[in-house]
């Protein structure tokens, strides 16, 4: 425990504040932790502090892929499960930009745009870099599907929890005008170099303005923090999350100046375009989005139960609540023996039938659909299959 919790970045900028607890010894500390332990009051005190910034370690503990939500139906081998990402992809890709730094809005929305990926643009709404190009990001970058996220108001901390409260806060309201009716989860960082000298927990500031971070992600807890140098870097880190089923975050700032955190236009475009032919395996998608995704799967269970010969029902039980968790997901029905995949007709409880399409996954055939996160039940009907 500590007085003050310091995340150093491996670029020499560090973040700071101060925690609640006052310095103790090792020994005090340890006698204060088993007491809380026995009484089970607030063993979510020093776990709290850790989820609000994980520290490397315990970020790299967090990025091995989650269970699988699945059922099998006995009799017909009929698998109904969610994909680990979107679309049945192989991995995620979030791309994160700090600071709303002018080459952002001029140079990375266009080209990701270009290509149908997105960006996730953590913006300081009260800074020059926003200011004056305040009219594309807010018709360029939301047209182009692309999220904001809450870097604060003006990227210089806070001296109190009130001014933190102002600075976060301000910045998730600004964002949440200019989406209405969206989900409220924002992506979050407090600012490289910025000191928060608060005494309000960080969870209370992300409970209250729906922070959420990458910190499941490959990017955070490795080295480097998400920030790649070298194009053989930027591959192995990215077939790292592919082999793996994971979701990796890349990190970053200026564009066109190599200076400091910055990289240059060339190798930006060079790392866009490696991510565009591998297109068939990745879901581009925004932090908060795969935050959704991540743990909408996670909390999911899902069930099957035959109602007659070749007619099957589908349940899903979600966990999350469904005015912030509003991600799709993708089901998939892996067939064997006379069921064919491209046959089946999936309809929703209310007779519905939905949009489904045929893949291959692991020697099987498969149907994929989209199903919102929320409690319901789908009906699959299979053909008799004539060979
Ligand atoms: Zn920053």
């Amino acid at each position: 425990m500590c007085e003050v919790t310091e995340w150093r970045y491996p670029q020499g900028f560090s973040l700071s504040r101060r925690c609640a607890i006052p310095r103790r010894t090792a020994t005090e500390v340890l006698g204060v932790c088993l007491v809380a332990a026995v009484l089970t009051l607030p063993a979510a005190f020093c776990q709290e502090r850790t989820k609000a910034k994980p520290t490397p370690s315990d970020a790299k503990k967090q990025v091995a892929p989650d269970p699988e939500p699945s059922a099998t139906d006995e009799q017909s081998q009929v698998t109904a499960k969610i994909t680990r990402w979107f679309d049945g992809k192989a991995a995620a890709v979030s791309l994160r930009f700090d600071d709303s730094n002018p080459t952002h809005i001029l140079i990375a929305v266009p080209l990701l745009t270009q290509h149908q990926m997105v960006g996730t643009f953590l913006i300081n709404p009260g800074r020059d870099g926003y200011k004056r190009h305040k009219d594309k990001w807010e018709t360029e970058a939301i047209r182009g599907g692309h999220e904001f996220g809450n870097h604060t108001m003006h990227h210089r901390g806070a001296k109190d929890d009130e001014e933190a409260d102002y600075e976060i806060g301000e910045c998730s309201k600004f964002i949440w005008n200019l989406f209405p009716g969206k989900s409220k989860l924002l992506a979050f960082r407090s600012g490289g170099g910025t000191t928060w000298n608060i005494q309000k927990p960080w969870s209370h500031y992300n409970k209250k303005w729906h922070l959420v971070y990458d910190e499941h992600s490959l990017g955070v807890g490795t080295e480097g923090e998400g920030y790649v140098r070298s194009m053989p870097q930027f591959k192995e880190r990215l077939d790292q999350a592919l082999k793996s089923g994971l979701w990796v975050t890349f990190y970053y700032h200026q564009i066109g100046l190599e200076k400091g955190l910055g990289i240059s236009e060339a190798f930006f475009r060079e790392q866009v375009e490696h991510l565009r032919s591998r297109r068939d395996d990745l879901w581009f998608a925004g932090i908060a989005q795969a935050h959704k995704y991540q743990a909408e799967r996670r909390a999911a269970k899902v069930s099957i139960r035959r109602l007659a010969e070749r007619r099957l029902e589908i349940a899903l039980a979600a966990g999350t609540d469904v005015a912030l968790y509003d991600q799709a997901l993708t089901m998939e029905l892996a067939m064997t023996g006379t069921w064919r995949a491209d046959r089946v007709k999936v309809a929703d409880a209310q007779g519905r039938v939905l949009k489904t399409r045929t893949a291959q996954s692991e020697g099987r055939q498969v149907v994929r659909f989209e199903v919102p996160p929320v409690n319901g039940t789908m009906t699959v009907s299979g053909s008799e299959s004539r060979r």
